[in-house]
């Protein structure tokens, strides 16, 4: 097992990891900018180290300090979280170049994800069930209208290199081709240096369906069943819940398995997740996300395991602890995203922070970084803390949410707290009753 472990990473995600590296012994090294000198991880931490100034791009994104820091501590492995350079294979590839060890998949399994088309391509063959559309990558106008007039529209046009919700058009018909494909290539180029689009059959009203897979990297894989992510604005996740609503137990453990098989056959090896759009009982591959998610602890609440732990041990060469005939769920968790946002446009809202008090009891995790007086840094996203209940059922877990955010007080600044006390009030919530498109809707109506 490691000795000392560093995260590259910042906010209640480098907390997280902190968190499983002490219960498992090992020393944690925070590295942070200028801007994050007070920040919870670098208290938290062991060891600190600073790596430059307050823009990511010269810090958290700086592959040589990075190195640099690792070298100076001592640190035998370094944690990525999410975001950053958690999907980034050329920082893999460094790291393991200077025989230290990457907690997450190889360089080779990020590439093949991390272009959207390769991954459908490595996941159609691999017997996972795919959107139709177009074969690999369309390159002009007049292929896009024949894809679309072949699939039927409405259709959408993603970028290959896409994230994050950007660099994606629809075309509700024939008519809105020429912009949308034109709008999804100039945006794909400005946000990811990328023009490369594909073309996918656009589902009317899917609901999203992830499923959390782990591999040991030497053939075997398990499924920790599903998550629904359907509650999002802008194509960013706000509420998500595990298990989903609409998933019946057959559904997850047929869908699971095509997992399990298709990742251990790759030999993957870590923490994963298989994103699917689910609509009339079938399952659509959209994305294979190659680290751990933000919503991880609704699928750690309801299987009563620790995937960070599990992400360490793995990466140590130590078998899984956890085998699909143990894995059962019990109960019903939900996470919902507080973010420093201003509604009704959800505007950024860094700032000092007057006062904070998390919420506690049965049931209620509380995963952040905030602390009273600190100050939120402008330079981040926005993300400030996730408020993740757990019950015996939904009903138990819903009623939980609501009284876990009537306790917490974050003051100082805008968060999106309101948004999630005014969800809680909507039957179709309350009954799971929601697909992709339902919280657009209700804010254009509601906010
Ligand atoms: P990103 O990597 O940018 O998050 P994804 O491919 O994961 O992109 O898609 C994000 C969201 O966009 C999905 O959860 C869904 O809401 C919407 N979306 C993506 N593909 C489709 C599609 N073929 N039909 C309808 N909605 C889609």
């Amino acid at each position: 097992m490691f000795d000392k472990i560093l995260i590259a990473n910042r906010g209640e995600i480098a907390l997280r990891v902190i968190r499983a590296c002490r219960e498992m012994g090992i020393a944690s090294v925070a590295v942070h900018s200028t801007a994050d000198s007070d920040a919870m991880h670098v208290r938290m931490a062991d060891e600190s180290i600073c790596i430059g100034p307050a823009a990511a791009s010269a810090s958290y994104l700086s592959v040589p300090a990075i190195m640099a820091a690792c070298e100076i501590s001592g640190a035998q492995a370094i944690h990525p979280g999410y975001g950053f350079l958690s999907e980034n294979a050329n920082f893999v590839q460094i790291v393991e170049d200077h025989g230290l060890t990457f907690i997450g998949p190889t360089a080779e399994h990020i590439r093949i994800m991390g272009d959207k088309i390769t991954a459908k391509d490595t996941m159609r063959k691999l017997g996972v069930p795919c959107v139709p559309g177009s074969e690999g990558g369309v390159a002009t106008l007049k292929e896009a209208q024949r894809i679309g007039d072949e699939i039927g529209y409405p259709v959408i046009i993603k970028a290959t290199a896409g994230g994050g919700g950007k660099g994606m058009k629809v075309a509700q018909s024939a008519a809105d081709m020429a912009s949308a494909f034109q709008n999804a290539r100039s945006e794909a180029k400005a946000v990811f240096g990328n023009d490369e689009v594909y073309i996918e059959k656009y589902l009317g009203a899917p609901r999203h369906i992830e499923i959390q897979m782990f591999g040991d990297g030497r053939g075997g894989a398990i499924h920790l069943g599903e998550r629904d992510c359907s509650l999002q604005r802008r194509h960013q996740k706000v509420f998500e819940e595990a298990p989903g609503p609409a998933i019946s137990t057959e559904e997850r453990a047929r869908i699971g398995k095509i997992c399990a098989d298709a990742i251990a056959k790759i030999k993957y090896i870590g923490a994963g997740t298989i994103e699917f759009l689910y609509e009339d009982g079938e399952f659509y591959f959209i994305e294979m996300n190659t680290r751990l998610q933000v919503e991880h602890p609704i699928t750690e609440a309801i299987y009563g395991v620790d995937l960070v732990r599990e992400q360490i041990r793995v990466a140590a060469g130590l078998p899984m602890s956890l085998a699909q005939d143990d894995l059962h769920i019990n109960g019903h968790a939900i996470e919902v995203r507080i973010n420093a946002e201003r509604l009704p446009n959800f505007a950024p809202c860094p700032g000092r922070i007057t006062q904070y008090h998390a919420p506690g009891g049965l049931g209620v995790r509380m995963d952040s970084a905030l602390y009273d007086g600190y100050t939120i840094p402008p330079y981040y996203d926005s993300l400030i803390g996730k408020l993740i209940v757990h019950g015996r059922d939904r009903t138990e877990a819903l009623a939980r949410l609501r009284r876990a955010l009537g306790e917490l007080i974050v003051d100082g600044v805008d968060t999106t707290v309101p948004l999630f006390h005014a969800l809680l009030q909507e039957p179709d919530v309350q009954s799971g009753d929601y697909n992709i498109h339902w919280l657009e809707h209700w804010l254009e109506t509601n906010l």
